[in-house]
């Protein structure tokens, strides 16, 4: 057996090998050390390997998938070895000793689940396949739950930026690729190559070219082809639902960098939950393909002004109508998965309950399209969606036929092909219907025939029926003309079989492994009848998927008093009374209400620098602008009042080191190197946050470079820019930036106590309001009183030297790195240089000596 095993640890490589004994799954070795401290199971022994025992552990098949989710999570992955004949097949094979054949039938990882268990419902799970063409970076990333496929490329230095915004949960790519997560898995080179891509792509989707689905690169059909293979390998030849690739250009989404989203908490907090995340705060979607599309949108909002306002214009429809959509939303929110339903079917993991699905779902879908339609004036994107959700008609009838109401997940019970469907299956359940009847008269004949009222007919799995009498009547029938037959001998009670009860539970045996053979055969036609209508289904469970999601932009909306954005192809931003959806959340759980600010850039007024204390509210301020842009962008509505909104091209977000040096991974290199690529990257179109910036050094670097930053956005990028900073000498910025305007959130001192308005007014801060901050912090106040002496002092320093940025007032732009400063006139040297040696007496030499002393000595 060991020989078998370490055979299949060697197919299984770096996964845990699940290698199936029975009722169980055993791990050996080093797995079983690893799956046993991370399931928390016992960790045994058995045998002997090269004079050491085996460690081992298990777990038993009915409950597998709840430890694969573990280990799973954990970051494992695992090749699940089953037994591939019965015990029977082996014996005939190779006689009584013969080993059972065992081999891999499928890989479990991260990327590639599609059981409900272990699947977050309102979560896409993305596997992704990365991989460099010449210099050009291709990926190709799939949700094989639902069979979505995206391909598309970019430059290598935007790898980052692509992989955070797909947020995969399993990557691949060749062996040997940089720039990849440290957790990919280095697959064969080979693998991904376009031709081999092109290929395999036409073979799944069975055309003789790809052109109907669009245009793809090089690149992009490299990294397909890298992930098919994977595919294939993870599924032992078996690829799961893959639709039509759609190829993505980088400039049909708001570019954000990784550290923009991690800053903005979109999908999930600094802390890796989806609880205070903004897709949380917005996220009213009824059924789970509407959550895991919402999370998608806010992961990549358009740039594209009539894709956003076609979206716009169906929640606003929604959003006017609350009857329709309260009814559209209960009708949805019955809905069952049909995207993961046909993800599992088509990946040969489909349950009848599975097909149960489909049918209901397709059905729903039919039914919600009959009530829009009837609705006049209806949105475009609404009428483009209405015909995905029909054409099922034929199916939903099979179905419908076909099956129980409630199928189960189990098949090999039978049970679940309906009454009706098929007359030969009804004939065999007849038939044992009729045998079990039987039996239980026979029960009655016994009880008659051998005057035992205690007599019971029974079943069990290794017997099958018999007959039971209590021990004591247990002689009576053992007589050998008593037409009984002894079975079994019981503390208690005694068991026997009959001629009668024989031949009805035969009857019950056969035509019971007919109808289960009967109705495996009908499964398998209604699975490939779903598999033929995959694309069809796809697209419905898709539309569905929209439909909630707007459903749920307008409910947020109406729940929230959010308005609908006006996009323009400015370079403005106007946001009228803007709200932060998570802060304002968070305040309300408390009872507490936030306040609406404004937030008004344009052409002219591009640079907002916000001052004022801590705790203010200037972090929640530039975030909830950006927020804003990006919920508009990705085609709903918004916290405000009035939102005017010129496209955003590019989104950055960046927060000061010390902000995050909870994350543990900030530094100030950190916060330097994503500055840099804002500078690098940010164009006229772009909306730049940057909180605090330069705050992670000293107060001499931290204030240059904070200025000089600044002043670069101001001139160079021109971008649009919200710029929070306690550097109250930044202030000074704005005589020379000519775009560039003074904001700070106010604060007031009232009875010695410091009130925080957290409202965003016009012109400088007027004080820092540190120390009121410290008291309110609960720095003990002697503290507090000894600080403000020291800050006495300094700000009477400050005073007579014209502070930390004295003399940075005229400071020219640029000019200071740009032109060699001139050589300061010099009058010694001048004298120096004009006099005649030759001509001069000792005397006069010795008088020009002290002249030019003098001349030193008075500069
Ligand atoms: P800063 O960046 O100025 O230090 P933050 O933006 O982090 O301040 O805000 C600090 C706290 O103040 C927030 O956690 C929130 O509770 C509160 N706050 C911020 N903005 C508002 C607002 N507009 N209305 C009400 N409370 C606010």
């Amino acid at each position: 057996m060991m020989t078998q095993y370490l055979a299949l640890k060697a197919e299984a490589a770096d996964c845990l090998l699940f290698y199936r004994m029975g009722d169980f799954f055993e791990l050996f070795f080093e797995d079983a050390k690893q799956a046993a401290q991370i399931l928390d199971i016992a960790l045994t022994s058995r045998g002997e390997h090269l004079g050491v025992p085996i460690p081992m552990c298990g777990v038993p098949v009915h409950s597998a998938e709840g430890y694969l989710a573990r280990l799973i999570k954990a970051g494992c992955r695992v090749a699940i070895a089953e037994q591939v004949e019965t015990p029977e097949e082996a014996k005939k094979r190779g006689g009584s000793k013969a080993l059972v054949a065992r081999d891999i039938v499928r890989f479990v990882t991260a990327g590639t689940l599609t059981e409900e268990a272990l699947l977050e419902p309102r979560r896409a799970n993305v596997l992704a396949a990365v991989c460099d063409v010449r210099g050009t970076i291709g990926i190709a990333a799939c949700d094989i739950s639902t069979g979505r496929m995206e391909l598309e490329e970019c430059a290598p230095d935007r790898l980052g930026a692509a992989l955070a915004r797909l947020g995969a949960s399993e990557t691949v790519a060749p062996e040997g690729l940089e720039g990849v997560p440290l957790d990919t898995i280095p697959r064969s080179p080979r693998d991904f190559s376009s031709d081999g891509g092109e290929a395999r792509l036409k073979a799944v989707h069975g055309v003789s070219t790809l052109d109907g689905f669009g245009d793809f690169t090089r690149a992009m059909l490299a990294a397909a082809g890298g992930l098919i293979a994977y595919l294939d390998h993870v599924g032992r030849g078996k690829l799961p639902l893959l639709l039509p690739p759609v190829a993505r250009s980088g400039d049909a989404a708001l570019a954000m960098d990784e550290a923009t989203r991690a800053s903005l908490e979109i999908l999930t907090t600094a802390q890796g939950t989806r609880r205070g995340s903004l897709v949380e705060a917005v996220d009213r979607c009824v059924t789970g393909a509407g959550a895991r599309q919402l999370a998608d949108d806010l992961s990549a909002p358009l740039t594209d002004a009539a894709a956003i306002q076609a979206r716009l214009a169906l929640v606003e429809w929604l959003h006017d109508d609350p009857l329709l959509r309260a009814d559209l939303r209960a009708v949805l929110r019955a809905l069952p998965d049909l995207g993961r339903a046909l993800g599992r079917i088509v990946a040969g993991r489909g349950s009848p309950r599975d097909l149960g699905q489909l049918r209901d779902g397709l059905s729903e879908a039919r039914r919600i399209h009959d009530y829009l339609v009837q609705r006049t004036e209806r949105p475009a994107l609404l009428d483009a969606l209405l015909p995905s959700l029909t054409g099922h008609g034929a199916l939903t009838d099979l179905y419908a036929r076909a099956l129980v109401p409630a199928p189960p997940t189990e098949r090999g019970q039978g049970g679940f092909i309906a009454e009706g469907y098929d007359a030969a299956l009804d004939e065999l359940r007849r038939v044992s219907g009729d045998a079990r009847r039987a039996i239980a008269m026979l029960e009655a004949k016994y009880r008659d025939q051998t005057g035992i009222a205690a007599l019971k007919i029974r079943h069990n799995g290794v017997l099958g029926y018999f007959i039971e009498v209590p021990a004591k009547h247990g002689d009576a029938l053992m007589a050998p003309d008593s037409g009984f037959t002894h079975r079994q001998t019981m503390a208690g009670a005694v068991r026997f079989n009959a001629l009668a009860l024989h031949e009805e539970a035969s009857r019950i045996a056969e035509a019971g492994g007919h109808a289960l053979a009967a109705e495996e055969a009908h499964f398998e036609e209604l699975i490939a009848a779903a598999v033929a209508a995959r694309h069809a289904i796809a697209a419905t469970a898709a539309a569905l998927a929209r439909i909630d999601v707007a459903a749920g932009q307008a409910e947020r909306a109406a729940e929230g008093g959010w308005c609908k954005p006006v996009i323009s192809d400015g370079l403005g931003l106007d946001i009228t009374g803007g709200r932060h959806p998570v802060v304002e959340a968070a305040l309300a759980a408390k009872g507490e209400r936030f306040i609406a600010n404004d937030c008004r850039l344009a052409q002219h007024d591009r640079l907002w620098l916000v001052g004022g204390p801590n705790m203010g509210g200037k972090s929640t301020f530039l975030r909830q602008n950006a927020l804003i842009v990006l919920l508009a962008q990705a085609g709903g509505f918004v916290p405000a009042e009035a939102a005017r909104i010129g496209l955003v091209d590019r989104l950055f977000s960046r927060v000061g080191a010390s902000d995050n040096l909870a994350r543990g991974r900030s530094t100030f290199m950190v916060e330097m190197v994503e500055t840099a690529a804002i500078l690098a990257q940010a164009t006229e179109r772009s909306f730049v946050i940057l909180d605090e910036v330069g705050r992670g050094t000293s107060t001499y670097d931290g204030l240059a470079l904070a200025w000089a930053v600044v002043e670069a956005v101001h001139g160079i990028n021109r971008c649009r820019c919200l710029f929070a900073t306690h550097y109250h000498e930044l202030a000074r910025l704005a005589e020379s930036c000519e775009a560039l305007s003074l904001h700070h959130v106010r604060a007031r001192e009232w009875k010695g106590e410091l009130v925080l308005l957290h409202e965003v007014s016009e012109g400088p801060a007027d004080r820092s309001y540190g120390l009121a901050v410290a008291k309110l912090a609960g720095v003990p106040a002697p503290v507090v009183a000894r600080a403000k002496s020291v800050l006495d002092r300094l700000e009477k320093g400050r005073a007579e030297t014209g502070g930390l940025a004295a003399g940075l007032g005229d400071l020219p732009l640029f000019a200071a790195a740009a032109a060699a400063p001139a050589e300061p006139a010099d009058p010694v040297r001048e004298r120096l240089r004009d006099l005649d040696v030759d001509a001069l007496s000792p005397r006069e030499a010795l008088d020009v000596l002290y002249a030019l002393k003098r001349a030193a000595d008075s500069d």
